[in-house]
Formats: structure tokens, sequence, C-alpha cells
């Protein structure tokens, strides 16, 4: 309104002023309202190079998204990922993560399975763990889960304090988006703290990992029956991380079996 809003350049979608500032702009420099802004839901395309029928039908198409959210998406199971959550419709087989998807989080895109086709996991920027459709387990790079004796405390800076950060990434087939970043939570403190809050996040991202695995695994169309050596490393690892999900060894033997089975 007033003087942050342009009124001399209309809204081409409802003829509302436009910012004067910042404002979202498709191809040709069109401006349009703060309000069809932020229905906008995009990732992989970039609003610029939307036309204006592109827009009219994007908008349109969240329309109907917000109908389905009411309508349609159940959800029978949710998980924590940082601030947001991935929440699970197994009956419908779709799920939304309702934060870092649009302004509107009230609208959360909702995808299919199908659409899922990978995650990547990562611990201060480096991949530890990734999956991708058809491969039979995660595959954890030598740093998955960095055991905790690798983190060095300076015993006279007792007071000194840790962090590490964790990213979850989705990678989809969606036309509107490739890949959802999302902050997947952090731990951070002085030696015996940050150990414990360490383990807890892990925990809590493995049985995250665990739930989009068996999302992308409900969509394989083909098993893999390949008896590579990979193969059965993977199959053993899995075989080890159940032990270790089920509390029968504990992370220190799961980091040393993995060691020496991926012969590192
Ligand atoms: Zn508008």
């Amino acid at each position: 309104m007033g003087l942050f809003t342009n009124n001399k350049k209309p809204c081409p979608i409802c003829g509302e002023g436009t910012p004067r500032l910042l404002a979202t702009e498709i191809t040709g420099d069109v401006p349009i309202c703060s309000d069809c802004s932020f229905k906008i839901s995009i990732g992989t395309v970039k609003v610029r190079d939307f036309s204006l029928e592109d827009l009219k039908k994007h908008l349109a198409m969240r329309e109907e998204n917000a109908n389905r959210i009411k309508n349609e998406f159940r959800p029978n199971k949710s998980y924590e990922i940082g601030w947001t959550q991935l929440n699970i419709d197994e009956t419908n087989k779709l799920f939304t993560i309702p934060l870092n998807m649009c302004g509107d989080t009230t609208n959360p895109p909702i995808f299919k399975f199908e659409e899922l086709v990978g995650y990547d996991l990562e611990e201060e920027q480096c991949v530890i763990e990734r999956f991708n459709r058809g491969d039979s387990a995660p595959l954890c790079t030598p740093m998955m889960y960095t055991p905790i004796s690798q983190f060095v405390f300076d015993a006279k800076a007792n007071q000194q304090r840790i962090s590490r950060s964790f990213k979850l990434n989705l990678y989809l087939t969606n036309p509107c988006w490739d890949k959802v970043v999302s902050s997947a939570g952090s731990a951070s403190g002085s030696q015996g703290g940050f150990q414990s809050e360490y383990s807890e996040r892990l925990e809590e991202l493995r049985i995250v990992t665990m739930a989009i695995v068996s999302i992308i695994g409900m969509n394989s169309t083909e098993v893999n029956d390949v008896h590579g050596n990979a193969d059965i490393v993977a199959g053993d690892l899995r075989k080890f991380k159940e032990l270790l999900d089920a509390g029968i060894i504990t992370q220190e033997e799961f980091a040393a079996k993995k060691k020496q089975l991926l012969e590192i």
C-alpha cells in the first residue's frame, strides 16, 4: 500500500498494485503482486522464466493442490526434519514437506511416492549417506556417522563447545521441484552434552531416512538381483545397521564393522 506499492504497474493476475522494491517478476520484467507471489511453489524452474500463461496455469495447479490438501491428503505418519516435517499418506502414496517449498506453508505441494528418487544426508556440507532408487541399501561414505571418539576435545579448555549441523536433500522428478533442501537439525555443546545430543540427532535422522528409503522402495519396479561385491557389502552393512537399530550392537561396534567391510 502507499509508498511501497506501485499502482501504475498492476499485477497481471489480480490487478492489485505491485511492490516498488524487489517485486517478483515473470518473463519480460513484469512484476506481480505479493499475494500472487506468495502462492507460487517452484524450485526447479524460475519465476522469471514464466510467461503470463505459465503463471496462470501454475496458480490454478496451486489452487487444486490446496483442495487436495483439504480433501484428499490424509497423512498417517509424520517425521520431524529440522524446522519442518515429512508428512506421509501411505494409503494414497503421497507426501509433503511444508517448509522450504513456498510462502504459503498451509498449502505445501503434494508429491507422489514415485516422484521421490533419492536422498542424501550432509553433515557439515559433506555427504555422509546417500540412497537412490534401485540401490539395495543406503550408501554410507567413510565419514558416515563420525564416531564420537573422532571428535577431539581440548582437555584444558573444558568449556570448549563443538557443533555439527545436518542437511537433508531429497531428489524428485516433479515438474516444479527437482530437489528439496531441508536443514536437518544440529548438535552442539561441550563434550558430554555434545555427545549425547549428537547421538540423539543421528538416531532421529536414521528414523527419517529409513522412512524415505521405504517410500522409494515401495516404488522400485524391479528387484535388484545383481550379486556384485558392492551388493554383498551393502547387504552386510544393512544387517549390522539393523542390529544397531535394534540396540544389539553399539554405535562404536557398528562403525568398526563398517570400516572393516568397506576396507577403509
Ligand atoms: Zn496478484
